[in-house]
């Protein structure tokens, strides 16, 4: 039945129950350590009274006891991600938790404020800002610090400063080497597919229940407010630098290739404080997102964290991070980091000793467990990654997706091997049968996946459809990652009504699209060439914006649309010309192309068939495609 736990299920989570690690209730304590004050649920709404944030539908994890529909250690983290409000974390750092996936800290300099990480969006940050600010001294904001290049960590920057400030040199923004490029980047090229994946791990668009949406692992969930980019003017690009800003000394540690590409610790010596920005949190991280991303190097991350334990750790009376709560104590912190570190280093290790015994990514997924000096440890454990996906992304990192079997180096596509499956195995209704008695006896891993085959070759059996919905649905209330979780919920939702229907903002932010580059652009532009429909197209244009001075020349043949920087084609069949404000209200959807040549914006001077046949092999995506069936 739906939204109910099954017998199987109910036994396996009396079984995790009985295995997790002891509650000492020092995580509880160290999350409730130093609050200050909060606002009713956290709630923050925008300028038009929407909400962008709410922990109001969370009440029901009031209720100490997991039910049966949530892992009991996910159930626990969702209650620990629950606290909300201003925190006290040290003499002159303070950190707003709870309004937003990540944590907003401030620290007060002494003259002014610095702001690390002003969250997803504007409002939220702004709200953070102003509950700080309602009880502690009034100090005008004289730097933000950006830790690293994941939008839940600077798209608030304009709720926090602005502009205006940081151009009259009244504020800094300071971020790691490369912050900008990743910033932007990692959003563009492949966008509309991680955004859709990203559904899947962060669960946005489930309703909040005790039987569906409990939590992302890090935090709550994605804020939906305004995304804002203020360019940072200092950039860290030595591997360890030190700089007093507004009377507070902060050691840099560069982390590149950890958690994001561009990320850094910061030691504050005379505070006795540790920031580890997102690189040791409350839990497992990803070494691979489900939402998609170049995989993260493991080693390097482990070696950042021991560099952190070595130089700083003797120093520092608490560590805390941009997501979940604080470590207090020399001690406690120094064993902390230690886990972290050997928790990345140990994944990495052995998946490599493994694959060169010869197992494959999804062999050692299911062979591999942490050590019980790391298994028995709360944050060790896997509520936003896990230890079968980050397996697998260490394989990725070396060895790719091919397993290396001949077998699978050319297998059918879904909808074609579904075919062969269901026929071979004597029609949909014999294996609907088999996979009944299968799910009866709780083998939702097994009917998860033959069914899928019965639903890729005819997706309106909606019989099947209906077992393989429940069979994830059991996967995810057995699920201690959040993020597993999340994607067997959603799953199973899409595969009873479908994935349309939902409402999804795609709107990209116009800070975002002002920063990608014209560079980024035409890469995201030759991404929507449609290979077919270019066929035969062979394409010279010169493209100028007229406002920077900058041009490139276009070259379309082969099907495949290359950009020189800086470069006049020897022979152009057409010059285009515009702002790059026209293309900017073009990305932003204000305008597009047909109408900016119609009222001027954009001149096309020769064969204006040049830019037209450009124009016409452009795909447009579709945000919301099909992922449990065909
Ligand atoms: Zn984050």
């Amino acid at each position: 039945m739906q939204n109910t736990a099954s017998g199987p299920t109910r036994s396996a989570q009396h079984k995790a129950r009985a295995e997790l690690p002891a509650e000492d209730g020092i995580d509880e304590e160290e999350a409730r350590r130093g609050f200050i004050a909060t606002r009713p649920d956290a709630e923050v709404r925008d300028a038009y009274g929407r909400l962008v944030w709410s922990l109001a539908d969370y009440g029901f994890l009031q209720d100490e006891n997991a039910p049966d529909t949530a892992h009991p250690s996910l159930w626990r983290q969702a209650r620990l991600n629950l606290h909300h409000g201003l925190f006290k974390v040290c003499d002159r750092i303070y950190q707003v938790r709870g309004f937003d996936l990540a944590n907003m800290t401030i620290i007060e300099g002494d003259s002014g404020l610095i702001i690390i990480d002003p969250l997803t969006c504007s409002e939220g940050a702004a709200a953070a800002l102003e509950l700080y600010l309602e009880h502690r001294p009034s100090k005008p904001v004289v730097a933000v610090i950006y830790s690293h290049s994941h939008s839940d960590h600077f798209g608030g920057v304009k709720g926090v400063t602005s502009e205006a400030d940081v151009r009259a040199g009244k504020v800094h923004v300071i971020a790691p080497s490369g912050f900008m490029e990743h910033a932007v980047s990692e959003n563009v090229i492949a966008g509309p597919a991680m955004g859709r994946r990203a559904q899947f791990q962060f669960g946005h668009t489930l309703t909040p229940g005790a039987c569906c949406q409990i939590d992302s692992g890090l935090g709550k969930n994605v804020a939906r407010g305004t995304i804002t980019l203020i360019p940072p003017t200092w950039l860290i690009s030595q591997e360890a630098e030190t700089h007093t800003i507004d009377g507070i000394e902060i050691v840099f540690q560069l982390t590149p290739e950890s958690e994001a590409p561009a990320e850094m610790h910061f030691f504050f010596p005379q505070l006795r404080a540790l920031n580890l920005a997102e690189n040791a949190t409350r839990t497992l991280h990803n070494l691979c997102p489900l939402r998609g991303a170049q995989v993260r190097n493991a080693r390097l991350w482990s070696h950042y964290l021991d560099q952190a334990l070595e130089r700083y750790a003797p120093h520092a009376d608490v560590a805390f991070a941009q997501h979940h709560w604080p470590t207090w104590g020399r001690e406690r912190l120094s064993k902390y980091l230690s886990q972290q570190r050997d928790l990345y280093k140990y994944i990495h290790d052995q998946t490599v000793r493994l694959m060169n015994h010869g197992l494959t990514a999804i062999e050692i997924a299911e062979t591999l467990r942490l050590p019980d000096s790391l298994h028995r440890e709360w944050h060790a454990r896997g509520y936003y990654g896990t230890i079968s996906h980050n397996v697998k992304a260490v394989y990725q990192h070396y060895l790719s997706w091919y397993d290396g079997n001949p077998a699978n180096l050319h297998a059918l596509p879904p909808e074609a091997a579904g075919r062969k499956y269901v026929e071979y195995m004597g029609g949909a209704a014999a294996v609907i049968e088999r996979a009944r008695a299968d799910f009866d006896k709780g083998e939702y891993r097994w009917v998860a996946q033959v069914i899928n085959h019965v639903v890729f070759a005819d997706p309106g059996q909606s019989e099947a459809r209906e077992l393989g919905a429940a069979a994830m649905e059991q996967m995810g209330f057995q699920a201690e990652s959040a993020t597993w979780r999340n994607a067997f919920l959603l799953g199973a939702r899409e595969l009873r009504i479908g994935a349309k229907g939902v409402e999804i903002k795609t709107a990209r932010g116009s800070d975002m699209v002002r920063a990608m580059t014209d560079e980024m652009f035409f890469d995201y532009l030759a991404v929507r060439v449609n290979g077919e429909r270019a066929e035969g197209l062979m394409l010279r244009l010169d493209w100028v914006m007229t406002d920077t001075g900058r041009h490139y020349a276009l070259n379309l043949e082969n099907s495949a649309l290359t950009v020189r920087r800086g470069k006049r084609a020897d022979d152009p069949r057409a010059i285009v010309s515009m702002e790059r404000a026209t293309l900017d209200a073009i990305l932003l959807r204000k305008t597009d192309f047909a109408k900016a040549i119609a009222d001027g914006r954009i001149r096309v001077e020769g064969d204006p068939h040049q830019f037209a046949a450009l124009l016409s092999t452009l795909d447009t995506f579709d945000h919301q495609f099909n992922v449990v069936e065909p």
